[in-house]
């Protein structure tokens, strides 16, 4: 091992990458480490477990707990890059998260595989190798939280989760930022995100836990009563997953304006794949003080909303969060 390796911290949280059976991951993350021998030419790894979950199951808890272990070892000069092994289903959430609330331009990659350890064409150990290759890449700073699997990098807010094969991790808005070079870990980066994040980032973990925002889904047929319910069960936003350009049916509007006036958030994201929700186009959002997601899909809507309403519960000021993230 060259001496000058890079020092990078594996984080590992559980998922299909450390599971060797349908059921609750197994494998320690040291372990997963085990299994790839070339990491240690490439790097200097330590292993650390997180927690030992599927994905299904990361709470608020586990993504406070991993965004400030990230935050304190970026702090310090010894670690120059983080690898999180995490499962698929909710690894986009738990990017983007970090993507807005880790302090440091040092490399934070997260990967996940779509194959479980000893399957035929298991990918977990290929995907950990090019996160490492990653995470270790200078090129990487500075260019937000990165997903990696398939050998493509991802940004946190533009990647999603769009099938069970091995490319299902794809940004079909804006595609890739780059990839990774299996054979030898060199990696080639084409662009970079170009919204606010990690040392750009106004959002921050100084908070305890994140108020509760629900997503409310819409489809023909929908009637008012979830939002009241949602409204009566204390939580502090809602983010209603639209129909086209994020609508609000007409028979729900009133009580989305309610919430509103009760002092709830109330963002417009779409339940469409590729989007940019518009403002005052449909809906006058001046006049109920809705806030638009942009291009943010619901999932990740409700993430910026949670921290944004950290801060303030001004709609004005959290569509400024929500144009600038
Ligand atoms: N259910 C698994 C998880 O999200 C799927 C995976 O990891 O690929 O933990």
């Amino acid at each position: 091992m060259d001496s000058k390796a890079e020092k990078i911290l594996v984080l590992a949280t559980g998922g299909s990458i450390a599971q060797t059976s349908p059921k609750d991951p197994t494998l320690l993350g040291d372990t997963l480490v085990d299994a790839v021998p070339q990491l240690r030419n490439i790097a200097d790894i330590s292993v650390e477990q997180i927690a030992q979950v599927s994905s299904p199951d990361i709470s608020v808890e586990h993504w406070l707990r991993l965004a400030r272990r990230i935050n304190e070892v970026l702090a310090g000069n010894d670690v120059q890059g983080v690898v999180v092994t995490h499962g698929t289903d909710t690894l986009e959430e738990t990017a983007y998260f970090l993507n807005l609330v880790v302090s440091s331009d040092k490399p934070v990659v997260v990967v996940g595989a779509m194959r479980r350890p000893y399957s035929l064409g298991a990918d977990g150990s290929a995907n950990l190798y090019n996160g490492v290759a990653v995470a270790r890449d200078p090129n990487s700073r500075g260019k937000g939280v990165l997903v990696t699997l398939n050998a493509e990098i991802h940004a946190a807010r533009d990647v999603t989760k769009t099938t069970f094969n091995l490319d299902a991790f794809k940004a079909p808005d804006f595609g890739p930022l780059g990839y990774v070079n299996a054979k030898n870990g060199t990696t080639h980066f084409y662009r970079s995100p170009t919204r606010k994040h990690t040392t750009t980032s106004e959002l921050s973990l100084d908070c305890e836990t994140l108020p509760r925002v629900a997503i409310l889904y819409s489809y023909v047929g929908v009637t008012p009563d979830l939002f009241e319910a949602v409204a009566a069960a204390g939580y502090k936003g809602v983010v209603w997953a639209g129909t086209g350009n994020a609508n609000l049916p007409k028979v729900i509007r009133p009580a989305a304006s309610e919430a509103v006036k009760s002092g709830m958030a109330v963002v417009r994201a779409s339940r469409v794949n590729c989007r940019i929700v518009s403002r005052n186009d449909e809906i006058d959002d001046d006049a109920f003080g809705f806030v638009t997601a942009d291009s943010l899909s619901p999932q990740k809507a409700r993430i910026l909303l949670m921290l944004a309403l950290t801060k303030t519960a001004d709609p004005a000021r959290i569509q400024e969060f929500f144009d600038a993230h």
